[in-house]
């Protein structure tokens, strides 16, 4: 009974739902206007026509409830909650906050972003020098108020978007759309649908043509991250773990971006979330080439016909412990209905004038009852969850695939995307964490996990650079020879450099430089050879005649670089005539050292 009943129900729909079940329970309706039997046809339609008349009703009542909120929305006169630095003054009218921190911190942001152009460094800029932003609480105890905390992207990005900081009124930015689920979701709508828009309506922190610049600067900085970007396709992509890569340090998915190196699209994988979200620096990059072959190589490792073995020896065993656990279980049901018989024969064959006695036994009985029902109960339930054995067939099956699994996954001719699809079917997620080494947490679909260590990736140089034995070689051959000969030697050979090419004397001399060796001259040097210089003036003599007695024998010296220098031995004593002997003043531990080898005398 009530004034205008169809006004219970939101909708038509349950409206009609309403009018069947008082039909079905014959509940009569009553209103202003009489009573109503839904059983009836008649009052059924009356009572239907009233539900629709109701909804039309409502939906007039907001088209024009709608209809004049526009139109003072369209003479810019609809008040709106304003965004954080603007107010409304005692006019009504649209005005910049009187705080003066609350206005620099404003002007600072759209300082910042013009400066920066991106969303991402403004948040950051206030997170790096410790800047706090207001915002306008809109509910709660503190309703109205403004509150000071940092800020993040998303909240930079609504200040840029919104038109009222350029001192424009609009009205209609977005709608709400009903998602399947019920809940409603608002979308953002483009400039040119918005309902209302009436620029330089009141005075603002930016002008219009700023306000529009931002927003293009802002359009054009999103392509980075659309879809569309060249960077690659996101899921065609070649990193194995897209998608099920854990970052060790704060817990987040970490995503993938690629970069090209000698043709090829080499992955890695970076944690990002808190930079995206609020500037914050990025946690972790992981080099993704290096994470991807040891997963492949942990795949074909577990993946082999003896893991299977095992686990299938393992569920066997648990098979047999399931079943004898299902003997037991069937034991207890035999019993209990034995039990149950029993109490009910002698149920049965009691005296049924003898009340007392008949009572206790039907208790009895209704007992013994229950607790049969509770063991089938439990009997039933537990071998429906008990797991199924592989029939043989089965078996020969798994194990053909368990071998053909390395030949698949080590075939160049399989795409990438097929192995990413097995990875998929394995593996639950990796965890990486980057330290000396690179730490993998594997988890396995199943719940086995396993961990990994992966040695850093070298960088280019580190690549590029000389192995210890061949510069063990090189310092090894210096002692007889120079840079030129060196090279040469290396070449016969077959040894190459860190890039992989053949060596000569600049390479050597490269080395020698780098890695501190000393060179053949030097060398010769340390074991008290003289330069043509010194032997002059030793001996007295000119260098023509250092050169000429070289050439007739007297005085034995080696090239000791590649541009024809010459270092001499000392002479020795005989090679001096009586006069310069007696003046002769070399230092005899300096001789002494010296070892000359015969062969490489040039005489
Ligand atoms: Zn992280």
């Amino acid at each position: 009974m009530g004034l205008e009943v169809s006004r219970l129900a939101r909708n038509s729909t349950d409206w009609h739902r309403l009018i069947e079940i008082c039909a079905l329970s014959h509940t009569l309706i009553l209103d202003e206007d009489g009573i109503y039997d839904p059983t009836e046809f008649n009052d059924r339609l009356l009572l239907g026509l009233k539900g629709t008349m109701s909804e039309a009703e409502t939906h007039l009542l907001r088209a024009r409830l709608r209809g004049g909120l526009l139109n003072k929305a369209r003479r810019g006169e609809l008040r709106c909650p304003l965004p954080v630095g603007l107010v409304y003054d005692d006019r009504d009218q649209v005005a910049l906050d009187p705080d003066k921190q609350v206005q620099q911190s404003l002007r600072l942001l759209f300082e910042t972003f013009f400066r920066t152009e991106t969303a991402h460094r403004t948040a950051k800029h206030f997170r790096d020098h410790g800047l706090l932003f207001p915002r306008r609480a809109l509910s709660g105890p503190e309703k109205g108020k403004v509150i000071w905390g940092p800020i993040g992207v998303r909240n930079v990005l609504l200040v840029l978007h919104n038109p009222r900081y350029a001192g424009a009124y609009a009205f209609g930015r977005g709608r709400w759309k009903k998602q399947t689920d019920g809940s409603k979701k608002r979308e953002l709508l483009p400039q040119d649908r918005w309902q209302v828009l009436i620029p330089d309506a009141h005075p603002g922190y930016i002008s219009w043509q700023e306000y529009e610049d931002i927003d293009q600067r802002l359009r054009q900085n999103a392509q980075a991250y659309g879809i569309d970007r060249s960077h690659g396709p996101v899921r065609e992509g070649p990193a194995l773990l897209q998608g099920r890569v854990v970052c060790g340090i704060c817990g987040n998915r970490m995503s993938v971006r690629y970069h090209r190196r000698s043709q090829q699209l080499v992955p890695d994988y970076l944690c990002n979330r808190n930079y995206m979200e609020h500037g914050a620096p990025v946690c972790q990059i992981i080099p993704g080439a290096s994470i991807d072959s040891a997963v492949g190589k942990l795949l074909v490792e577990a993946m082999t016909p003896m893991a299977i073995e095992l686990s299938l020896a393992v569920q066997h065993e648990i098979q047999a412990q399931l079943e004898e656990a299902n003997r037991l279980r069937r034991q207890q049901v035999e019993r209990a209905r034995l039990e149950a018989d029993s109490a009910r024969r002698r149920y049965m064959h009691v005296d049924p004038e003898n009340r007392l006695v008949a009572d206790s036994l039907e208790a009895e009985w209704n007992e013994k009852l229950r607790a049969l029902a509770q063991a089938q109960d439990s009997y039933e339930r537990h071998s429906t969850a008990d797991r199924k054995v592989f029939s043989e067939a089965q078996r020969k099956k798994l194990f053909s695939l368990v071998k053909d699994f390395p030949a698949i996954w080590n075939d160049p001719e399989t795409p990438q995307r097929e192995r990413k699809r097995m990875a998929a079917l394995l593996i639950e997620d990796v965890t990486l964490l980057k330290g000396e080494q690179i730490t993998l947490q594997v988890r396995f679909k199943g719940g086995a996990t396993t961990s990994l260590q992966v040695p850093l990736p070298l960088n280019a140089w580190q690549r590029r650079k000389t192995p210890e034995p061949i510069v063990a070689l090189i310092d090894e051959l210096l002692d007889h020879h120079t840079d030129r000969e060196v090279a040469e030697r290396l070449n016969e050979q077959g040894c190459v450099t860190g890039a992989g090419e053949k060596f000569c004397k600049e390479s050597v001399r490269w080395i020698r430089h780098s890695r501190g060796l000393k060179s053949y001259k030097q060398r010769l040097r340390k074991k008290g050879m003289m330069t043509p210089d010194e032997i002059s003036k030793f001996c007295r003599i000119s260098h023509d005649t250092v050169k000429s007695r070289r050439e007739k024998g007297i005085l034995t010296g080696l090239k000791c670089n590649d541009k024809g220098d010459w270092l001499y031995y000392p002479p020795s004593n005989d090679n001096l005539s009586p006069m310069k002997k007696s003046i002769k003043n070399i230092p005899s531990a300096c001789i002494n050292e010296i070892k000359i080898p015969q062969k490489e005398y040039e005489v």
